[in-house]
C-alpha cells in the first residue's frame, strides 16, 4: 500500500488510544510476572510521540520512524523502551521511501528491525517476550498476508505466550512460575499491531 506522510498523525493517535485503553491491563499483566509498570511505560512513550506528531508528519517516513524510535528510547524507559526504540529506528533505516506495506522495502526492513531487537535484547523466539509477537507478525508481512491476517496472528501470538516459560527480562527470574500469564510486552505489541492494521485498513477502505 502506498501511503503519504499525512497518515502518520492518525496512526500515532490510533496507537496511543490503544495503549491508553489497555494501560491498566498491561500493568496488571506486568504485576503478575514483572514489576507492574509496562502500561505506564508504554503510555508515557505514546504520549511523547503524540506530542511530536506534527513535526513527525513533516519528515520523510524513514526519518520520522527513526525519530519515533529515539523518542521511545528516552520516554518509555524499562527494558521495553530500548527494544521498541530499536525496532522503529531500524525500520526507519531500512525503509527506502515513503511507503508501508508488502511488495516494497517494508518486509525486509521489518525483518532486519526484528532481528535488531533480538540482538539488543540478547533474546530469541520462545522466550516469552515481545519477540514472540514480532516474529509471527514479520512472517505474515513477508507472506504478504492481509491486514486482518496480520492482526489476528498478532493477537493469537500474544495468547501463545501464556503457555511459555520466560527466558528473558524480569519474568525469567520466576522460572516455571512465569507459565500461565501473558507476557506484557507481547500483549502491547499485539495491541499496537491490531491498532495499526485497523487504521491502515480504514485508510484503504476510505
Ligand atoms: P521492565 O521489565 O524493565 O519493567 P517493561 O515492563 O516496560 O520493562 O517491559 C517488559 C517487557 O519487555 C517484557 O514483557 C518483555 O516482553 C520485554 N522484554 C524484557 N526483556 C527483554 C529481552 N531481553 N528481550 C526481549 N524482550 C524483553
Ligand atoms: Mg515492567
Amino acid at each position: 500500500m502506498e501511503a503519504g506522510q499525512s497518515f502518520l498523525p492518525g496512526l500515532i493517535e490510533a496507537c496511543r488510544a490503544a495503549i491508553a485503553l489497555n494501560a491498566d491491563r498491561l500493568c496488571l499483566l506486568d504485576e503478575e510476572i514483572g514489576d507492574g509498570d509496562h502500561g505506564t511505560n508504554m503510555r508515557r512513550g505514546c504520549d511523547a510521540v503524540f506530542a511530536e506528531r506534527d513535526m513527525l508528519a513533516d519528515l520523510p517516513l524513514p526519518q520520522a520512524l527513526e525519530r519515533i524510535g529515539m523518542t521511545l528510547v528516552t520516554s518509555v524507559g524499562g527494558a521495553s523502551g530500548p527494544l521498541y526504540g530499536t525496532l522503529l529506528m531500524e525500520l526507519g533505516r531500512g525503509l527506502a521511501t515513503d511507503e508501508l506495506g508488502a511488495g516494497h522495502s517494508f518486509p525486509p526492513a521489518l525483518s532486519r528491525a526484528v532481528d535488531a531487537v533480538a540482538r539488543r535484547g540478547r533474546s530469541t523466539a520462545g522466550e516469552k517476550t515481545l519477540l514472540d509477537v514480532l516474529y509471527p507478525v514479520q512472517a505474515e508481512v513477508s507472506m504478504h498476508s492481509t491486514l486482518d491476517g496480520i492482526r489476528s496472528e498478532a493477537l493469537a501470538a500474544a495468547e501463545r505466550t501464556v503457555a511459555m516459560k520466560a527466558g528473558r527480562g524480569r519474568a525469567a527470574f520466576l522460572g516455571n512460575r512465569s507459565i500461565g500469564h501473558m507476557d506484557p510486552g507481547a500483549c502491547s505489541c499485539a495491541l499496537l499491531t491490531d491498532a495499526i492494521c485497523r487504521y491502515l485498513g480504514e485508510l484503504e477502505g476510505a
